[in-house]
């Protein structure tokens, strides 16, 4: 349920609607909007009744909410949220792009491939310090160490740094370190590890789960945004299908559907999506053409000796020209 203000509400009206609420037993979550404020009735058990609200001061309408997620949906709030980080806005209708490689690998490695992503136009910087990786025989991160590297490159080149957190143990760590944590796929209904991200007051990368429908994405982001924290960037990364001519399936269809569910900002991530750099290229090409708000790209100074994801892996000189032609493509969507 939905409780929308007058225009212009006054705060005392607005404070005295949320007691109001709280005061039938519900939590009561002012959204603050273009130009008006609504207020989101959480951990209702059962219907609530519209009738109760309605007559207090300062409400315009009361409005169901049909979907399960809530404060995640459009329904709940109608503007784009915007989240900016460094120079980078996501969600206003820009075009900001990731770059960096897959893993942390040494301080030479981040800060030539930092420099460069920078040269070209990239206006954050990823990389992973503690590793995902399938086989526990594969490299797994230089962890405390790879955050360190990752933070002269911050310093050295001005990019914000993006980097995964993959379990609540390291949060804090991770945290103190990135200006953007990223949720993997293998994690995203990693429950605990969501409620910590929404404790904190970094924005979060929520990468989809590799099979998991938009509504599960849609509830696991609304794990975080149940704790407070409302800057989520949802990221597509390709889903598990049958194909083999590609490592996953880049799910185009999902960030017009996203953006028509969510006020949230939708990113695009065709490295993963691909696995082979010739189809990452034209991946990130249609994702500018999508309306995305914005990709996430790997690029690595020598794929060949990648201690992981080479293949996936642009070479800088390729990047200079990704970039010129995906903000080309951007420029004419945008118009
Ligand atoms: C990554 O971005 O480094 C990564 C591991 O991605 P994903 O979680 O999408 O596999
Ligand atoms: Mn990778």
């Amino acid at each position: 349920m939905l409780v929308v203000m007058e225009k212009g509400t006054s705060e005392e009206k607005i404070k005295a609607a949320v007691n109001a609420i709280e005061r039938r037993g519900y939590t009561a979550r002012p959204i603050p909007g273009g130009d008006r404020v609504s207020i989101g009735i959480l951990h209702n058990k059962g219907s609530v009744d519209a009738a109760h609200f309605l007559g207090l001061d300062g409400v315009k309408e009361v409005i169901p909410v049909t979907k399960p997620y809530k404060l995640v949906s459009r329904e709940f709030k109608q503007e784009n949220t915007h989240i900016k980080v460094g120079d980078a806005v996501f969600g206003n209708g820009s075009f900001p792009v990731i770059a960096g490689p897959c893993a942390v690998e040494s301080q030479n490695q981040v800060l030539s491939i930092a420099k460069s992503v920078k040269d070209a136009g990239a206006k954050l910087f990823r990389g992973g310090a503690f590793k995902p990786r399938t086989s526990p025989y594969s490299f797994q991160g230089l962890g405390k160490q790879g955050l360190v590297f990752l933070a002269k490159a911050r310093e050295e080149t001005g990019l914000p740094i993006v980097t995964e957190v993959m379990d609540v143990e390291n949060f804090n760590l991770v945290e103190e370190y990135a200006d953007v944590v990223q949720i993997g796929t293998r994690n995203m209904q990693n429950f605990s590890l969501l409620r910590r991200a929404g404790k904190s007051d970094r924005p979060v990368i929520l990468k989809r789960g590799m099979s998991a429908t938009l509504q599960e994405w849609l509830m696991a982001a609304e794990y975080i945004m149940e704790e407070g924290n409302t800057n989520i960037i949802l990221c597509e990364r390709g889903v598990r299908t049958f194909v083999r001519h590609s490592r996953n399936t880049l799910d185009l269809s999902v960030v017009p559907a996203a953006k028509k569910e969510s006020h949230l900002p939708i990113i695009v991530d065709p490295s993963h999506a691909a696995g082979v750099r010739d189809q990452v290229i034209p991946l990130a090409y249609a994702s500018a053409a999508l309306g995305a708000d914005g990709v996430m790209i790997e690029v690595h100074n020598n794929p060949e000796e990648a201690m992981s994801d080479g293949a996936q892996s642009l070479y800088p000189d390729q990047f200079v020209t990704v970039m010129e032609k995906m903000n080309a493509i951007h420029a004419i969507i945008k118009k």
